[in-house]
């Protein structure tokens, strides 16, 4: 297992490792990894010749200093279990400063508007914080196919876009949810619930499996109330926001239209802790 801690010692080992005709599996992490992270990481091992898993927990994403100085790390233990799937990976785990090289700040980013949705509205400057992350990684390990969750389904789209933008020569290929046996979506997040917040925070899935069932026969606008409803009657959970939105724009709509790919997006707090989940609905 090859750790590097600088870009400049990453990159001098790909210049001396690959080739043109070698494939580059990418898979950027903030590290806790959990199983969610290790199924984009067996899918890369799969179909490329060499992996590569960044660990770097982003500082321009987070729009919450509590959450960035809260947010779970361990580089020994996430070592530990990319181990246990392969000894062919190569991480990357640089620090702030030599990413950022003493200039931590985002760059500009348009994204066609997708930012401005959701998480976009309610994370202001996230949306830039991963286009200036994801962009330098990309240029770091020039990945052939970079692997990304639908858990995070907006980043998902956006970074479709940032390599559609910038016409980056990567294909960008999104993984299904890996969720916990009660069907909270695996999160680094989980590991600061308690026990008992584990078991409250199922009903985030639960409700979004019921709003599956109702947008057969209602309208997006009566399904949101409902879901409002749902949260008030839940002590220790409060309803960031319910969106019901069309895939490839992500703008929601009152009433649906026959033909778009339909999904619901979810944000919740628990007490402090704020978890995300998104599921199809058609
Ligand atoms: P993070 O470390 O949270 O930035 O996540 C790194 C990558 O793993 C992102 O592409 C996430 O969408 C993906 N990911 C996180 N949680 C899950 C999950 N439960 N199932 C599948 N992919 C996930």
């Amino acid at each position: 297992m090859l750790i590097f801690e600088t870009q400049l010692a990453l990159i001098e080992h790909l210049k001396v490792n690959s080739d043109s005709k070698s494939t580059i599996g990418f898979v950027p992490t903030m590290g806790a990894l959990h199983q969610g992270h290790l199924s984009l990481v067996e899918k890369s091992l799969n179909n490329n010749d060499k992996t590569i898993v960044s660990i770097f927990v982003n500082p321009t994403q987070f729009n919450n200093r509590e959450d960035l100085d809260k947010y779970p790390r361990n580089l020994e233990s996430d070592v530990a279990k990319l181990q246990t799937i392969s000894d062919k990976i190569v991480i990357f785990a640089p620090t702030v400063d030599d990413i950022y090289e003493g200039n931590t700040v985002s760059k500009p980013f348009y994204f066609d508007g997708l930012e401005n949705q959701m998480e976009g509205k309610f994370r202001p400057g996230h949306f830039e914080g991963v286009g200036t992350i994801v962009k330098r990684l990309f240029e770091i390990v020039k990945p052939t196919n970079a692997y990304f969750g639908e858990k995070d389904f907006q980043q998902l789209q956006i970074i479709k876009k940032l390599v559609e933008k910038e016409n980056l020569p990567i294909t960008v290929v999104g993984c299904p949810i890996f969720r916990e046996e009660n069907g909270l979506a695996m999160s680094s997040r989980n590991e600061r619930l308690s026990p008992n917040e584990r078991n409250t925070a199922a009903i985030i899935y639960k409700t979004l499996l019921k709003v599956q069932q109702k947008f057969l026969t209602l309208q997006p606008s009566e399904i949101g109330e409902w879901v409002t409803q749902v949260f008030e009657n839940q002590p220790g959970l409060k309803l960031d926001y319910f969106e019901i939105a069309e895939e490839t724009t992500l703008v929601n709509n009152e009433s649906k239209i026959s033909n778009p790919k339909y999904r619901a997006f979810i944000a919740v707090f628990i007490n402090n802790i704020r978890l995300i989940d998104t599921i199809s609905l058609n």
